[in-house]
C-alpha cells in the first residue's frame, strides 16, 4: 500500500484568483482595506497563515486566533461565490485522469495535503468533480504550519493502510517539498505553476516534472509499474 497526497493550487487546480477575490473583498468589508492580499505570497501557504500574515500587516497589531477562525468562516461563502463565476479557473494538465486512476486502484490510499482548510479545499475540487475521490488528508485547519498538517495526513494515511506504508507528496513548491520531507514523503514537485526546478531539487524533491499529463513518470516515481 501507498499514500499518495496530493497540494491542490497549482497541482491539481488553479482557481483563477478565487481566494484572493474573497479575502480582499472580506478585509475592504471589514477592515476597510484594499488590495489587502497584495502583501502576501501565498505559494504553498496555508489559509491560516496567509490570513495572519494580512491582519499583522495591514494592522499592524498580533493576530488572535478567534479572529483568524472569523474571517475564514466569512471566507467561505465568499470563496464558493467566487469559484462558481471564476472564468480563470481551470484543472491542471492530466490532473483529472491521474487522480481518477489512482482512486480506482487497491494499492494506493488518496488523500490531500494542503494549506487551504478542509472546506475550501472541497470547494476549490468540487467545481472540477474531483472532491469525492479524498477520503482525508492534512488540511489548513489542522494546523497553520504545512510540515504539520502533511505529517498529520501520513498519520491519517498509515491509519487506512499499514503503519510502516510509504508515503508520497505531489505538490508544486518548495514548501511542499520541505513539508514532504519534514513528514517522512516523498516529494513529487510538478512545474505547472512556474517554480523553479533547481530550487525544488535543491530542497529535496526526489523527483520533478513538468506536469501531471506525464501519467508513466507519475507511477514509475510511485513505484506502481509492474
Ligand atoms: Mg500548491
Amino acid at each position: 500500500m501507498r499514500i499518495v497526497l496530493f497540494d491542490i493550487d497549482g497541482t491539481l487546480v488553479l482557481t483563477g484568483g478565487t481566494g484572493q477575490r474573497a479575502l480582499d473583498g472580506l478585509f475592504e468589508e471589514r477592515y476597510g482595506v484594499a488590495d489587502a492580499f497584495a502583501c502576501v505570497d501565498p505559494h504553498g501557504r496555508t489559509d491560516r497563515s496567509i490570513v495572519r500574515q494580512m491582519i499583522e500587516h495591514h494592522l499592524a497589531r498580533p493576530a488572535d486566533n478567534a479572529e483568524i477562525d472569523a474571517i475564514i468562516d466569512a471566507y467561505l461563502p465568499r470563496l464558493a461565490d467566487e469559484l462558481t463565476i471564476a472564468p480563470g479557473y481551470r484543472v491542471m494538465p492530466g490532473a483529472a485522469a491521474l487522480v481518477a486512476e489512482l482512486a480506482a486502484r487497491d494499492d494506493v490510499v488518496l488523500g490531500l495535503a494542503t494549506g487551504n482548510v478542509e472546506r475550501a479545499a472541497r470547494l476549490k475540487l468540487g467545481r472540477a468533480g474531483m472532491a469525492d475521490y479524498f477520503a482525508f488528508g492534512g488540511f489548513g485547519c489542522d494546523d497553520e504550519d504545512r510540515a504539520a498538517l502533511t505529517r498529520a495526513a501520513v498519520r491519517r494515511g498509515r491509519d487506512r493502510a499499514a503503519p510502516d506504508a510509504r508515503a508520497y507528496v505531489i505538490g508544486d513548491t518548495v514548501l511542499d517539498v520541505c513539508a514532504a520531507n519534514a513528514a517522512d514523503a516523498r516529494c513529487l514537485a510538478v512545474l505547472t505553476s512556474g517554480a523553479d526546478p533547481d530550487a525544488l531539487a535543491r530542497e529535496g524533491a526526489a523527483a520533478v516534472i513538468p506536469t501531471l499529463d506525464d501519467r508513466d513518470a507519475v507511477l514509475r516515481f510511485l513505484d506502481l509499474v509492474p
